[in-house]
């Protein structure tokens, strides 16, 4: 794909964005998901006017730091293994897949030990598929009220990864429950608790997500083409 083509997915989808949330809402912003992709590829992202990025693997996302560092600020994704936490705690601007305590105590320790606080998101399971991690809807209150105390991290919102599907009615439901959750835990206001990023929406239903109130949208393949 050539440079040019790449500016242009970028731009379309950012029409896209701003149509879909028709004033509603303010247009999501546009995270980049790189993973598979090489620096070379990447670094054109930046006359697109694309500031984050978003990678889902320690190793990779360690490989390709050194050219990409600097350019970008980066949001770690995807699962995330406590023993790797630690290296990566200095490199990121945000880790959006925090869904266990055990998870959420070691990025508490490790970015205290570094003197920082690690912004997080909460990642939550709209649809309860719990293979894939996420917190389950009913149980997010309570999980932030458990992680709100460890000055390590600072929670700024929620995260959600869809289920692959192309009923455009339940992902209506899924993405409108995601808003109204959102919602409801700012107005609990829970001590410590920061509530103003809601990350939903990929490649396949960015759309629906901007429509119903997302803030970030992770997108990939849209700008990249299909992983090989
Ligand atoms: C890969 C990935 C994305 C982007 O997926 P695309 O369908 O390529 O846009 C978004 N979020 C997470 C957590 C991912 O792992």
């Amino acid at each position: 794909m050539t440079e040019e083509e790449l500016l242009e997915r970028v731009d379309r989808i950012r029409r896209e964005l701003a149509e879909a949330s028709d004033g509603r809402y303010p247009a999501p912003k546009l995270i980049a998901v790189t993973k598979t992709h090489p620096p070379e590829m990447i670094l054109p992202l930046k006359a697109a006017g694309i500031t984050d990025i978003g990678e889902n693997r320690v190793q990779e996302l360690r490989e390709k730091l050194p050219q990409l560092a600097g350019s970008f600020r980066i949001h770690l994704i995807g699962r995330l293994q406590r023993n790797k936490v630690r290296q990566i705690v200095q490199d990121v601007c945000m880790i959006q897949s925090v869904d266990s305590l055990p998870l959420a105590e070691e990025i508490h320790s490790r970015a205290a030990a570094a003197g920082i606080r690690m912004p997080v998101l909460a990642e939550v399971s709209p649809a309860g598929e719990a293979q894939k991690g996420g917190i389950p809807i009913r149980e997010t209150e309570q999980f932030l009220r458990q992680i709100a105390p460890l000055e390590g991290i600072q929670v700024q919102g929620l995260m959600a990864v869809m289920p692959l599907t192309e009923d455009t009615d339940l992902l209506d439901r899924l993405f409108s429950g995601m808003r109204e959750l959102f919602e409801h835990i700012r107005e609990t206001d829970i001590p410590g608790i920061r509530m103003e990023e809601l990350s939903m929406g990929m490649s396949g239903d960015y759309r629906i997500a901007a429509r119903h109130g997302a803030t970030m949208v992770r997108v990939g393949s849209a700008i990249f083409g299909p992983r090989g």
